[in-house]
């Protein structure tokens, strides 16, 4: 009867083990739904950065996930605890209400991308995205706002201008002395502008604001879910290929397993067009996310 016992209790602590497991591994609760790629894809059930004597932002351009907008608010409220004093930070854009195309910006359609402006050495509000440079960064604020962020592990990547980037990692080297494993980790820089590597990296048109695409893992996973159940949702996005000298449309086409039809339509070439090398094309659809079947808009 004792082993019995025994072996009763041990199959309840199991259980009792398995249910904490299994409510510590469920992401948390939210009703927003980042769907698709930020390339192409929508934001459901997404809430607005609301403006303040930290932030300004701009009406209807202001929508996002519920964790890219707490870890925006949560590294201002971090940056003036630290270093009192700093100006109200402008924001751009992030998302429409509903996600989707938003122009100029090839990205920003899931509620994932923010563009924020820099600190700088002033105590006024610039009330616009100015120009940092080597005088006016203040390198200080606008690094501990981004280690906020990085030591949370809630960005996938940020881009900031080349130059600033290099007095970012001086700082953080020599004075916020973080390890060099991690200043390898976090940045492009010194190795090349061009190389893809590093959370924080350069793209052009980027020294008067950030880049910062936020991972937000509860509504990128709840809106996993619901475009499984609603596949019309995702949108392929545009794989894009540039033109080397020699290429042709038949070789083209070849080359990507699609037709010259499709390749003529997907770019609006005409029928005597030329192709110049350093063109770029379409030259097929990807659907990152979700059961779609690839297949041209
Ligand atoms: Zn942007």
């Amino acid at each position: 009867l004792r082993r019995l016992y025994r072996s009763l209790l041990a199959f309840v602590s199991v259980l009792l083990l398995w249910s904490s497991a299994a409510t510590a591994a469920e992401p948390p609760k939210t009703s927003c739904k980042s769907i698709g790629d930020p390339g192409s894809g929508c934001l459901l059930g997404g809430i607005t950065l609301e403006g303040s004597d930290r932030l300004q932002v701009r009406q209807h351009r202001n929508w996002g996930t519920p964790e890219m907008l707490a870890a925006i608010v949560r590294a201002v409220d971090v940056v003036h605890a630290e270093q009192p004093g700093g100006h109200t930070l402008v924001v751009g854009d992030l998302s429409r209400k509903a996600g989707g195309r938003f122009r100029p910006h090839r990205s920003h359609q899931s509620g994932r991308d923010a563009d924020i402006g820099y600190f700088l050495k002033q105590s006024r509000c610039p009330g616009f995205m100015r120009k940092a440079n080597r005088d006016n960064f203040d390198v200080a604020r606008t690094w501990t706002m981004l280690w906020d962020w990085l030591s949370r592990d809630e960005v996938e990547y940020v881009f900031v201008d080349w130059r600033l980037q290099k007095q970012l990692y001086i700082h953080a080297r020599d004075v916020a002395q973080v390890a060099r494993t991690n200043l390898t980790r976090i940045f492009q820089y010194p190795k090349s502008r061009a190389k893809r590597v590093g959370i924080i990296r350069h793209q052009r048109g980027h020294s008067d604001h950030m880049h910062a695409r936020f991972r937000a893992p509860a509504s990128v996973a709840v809106g996993a879910a619901y475009a499984a159940l609603n596949p019309h949702l995702i949108k392929p996005t545009p794989i894009f290929r540039t033109i080397r000298r020699g290429d042709t449309l038949t070789r083209l086409a070849r080359r990507h397993k699609v037709r010259i039809k499709d390749l003529r339509k997907w770019n609006k070439l005409r029928r005597r067009h030329v192709l110049r090398p350093r063109q770029k094309l379409i030259v097929g659809w990807r659907s990152p996310r979700g059961p779609t079947q690839v297949t041209a808009p």
